[in-house]
């Protein structure tokens, strides 16, 4: 492996590259165009240090999103030759560097400048499913009395789609999001899946009326593109899936959701004085 890695070094280190960068300053362009800038590829170069680069070295106004470099913060999702991909996650020498490397915004939003994506209605169609935890029983979360268990098959329902980093991948590959600038989009229903299979939430009536309008889930064909192109390895499309059978369960009254219980209090648990303990017995039983 490492011989591998030294070999991959050997024939990449400073060998020249060019990369085609889309441009657009709204305020003075009236369209969109392709950029070339030339680079020599240094050790570990991902796509996200050459636009770096060259931000330093040739264009200073050249724009983009990033924050943390490590594929945690989902900021630097850009088209890279055609592929939505987290720049920094994406090394240069995984690409043909006989030809130029393309790199544009994300697909299927509104370009603000160069490289960066408009993504209001994108995070307003997550706000939309309201992404948290929604209970009945306002006295017990204004006044908890202890935890709602959970147990780890419970949490196994939805784990994956908890993954999510909002990147905006998974709408950028998606050919509804192509045809249908409404529509809910891939992460917003998987987030939504997300929080319906949680044990501990009673909010499905609340979510259907954000998800199940005319640019809603039946909107998705299940192409499966977003599941593919997601970097975090969510499944969107498989929550979307699975949210349309809660759908119809719901719709055919089959399904009848229980709040989680509280958890049971072990046994000889005594807590500080003056906050009460929760109930020997689990509630709802
Ligand atoms: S589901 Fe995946 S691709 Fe879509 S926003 Fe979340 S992390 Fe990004």
């Amino acid at each position: 492996m490492a011989a591998d890695i030294k070999q991959l070094e050997k024939k990449y280190v400073g060998k020249e590259v060019e990369f085609r960068l889309l441009r657009f300053a709204p305020d003075k362009d009236r369209a969109p165009y392709f950029q070339s800038f030339r680079i020599k590829l240094s050790q570990g170069m991902t796509v996200l240090d050459a636009l770096m680069r060259i931000k330093e070295t040739q264009d200073p106004t050249l724009s983009y999103r990033k924050s943390c470099r490590m594929g945690i913060c989902g900021s630097c999702a850009m088209q890279v030759n055609g592929f939505p991909k987290l720049t920094c996650q994406t090394q240069v020498t995984e690409l043909n560097t006989d030809k130029p490397i393309e790199v544009r915004p994300l697909a299927n939003f509104p370009i603000l400048r160069d490289l960066v994506p408009d993504l209001r209605n994108f995070l307003k169609a997550h706000e939309s499913i309201k992404p948290y935890v929604i209970r009945e029983d306002a006295e017990e979360l204004d006044h908890p009395t202890g935890e709602f268990y959970q147990s780890p098959k419970e949490l196994e329902k939805y784990l994956q789609f908890a993954y999510c980093i909002k990147c905006g991948a998974c709408l950028a590959a998606c050919p509804t999001n192509a045809t249908d600038h409404e529509f809910l989009g891939p992460q917003a229903l998987a987030a939504a899946y997300r929080y319906v299979a949680d044990s501990r939430d009673q909010g499905l009536e609340q979510r259907l009326e954000a998800v199940d309008g005319p640019n809603g889930i039946f909107r998705c064909h299940y192409a499966g593109a977003c599941s593919e192109a997601c970097p975090k390895g969510v499944d969107p499309s498989l929550g979307i899936q699975l949210l349309k059978r809660e759908i119809l369960k719901y719709r055919v009254g089959a399904a009848h959701k229980k709040p989680a219980p509280l958890a049971v209090t072990p046994k000889g648990l005594k807590r500080r004085e003056g906050i009460p303990l929760p109930p020997e017995k689990t509630v709802g039983q």
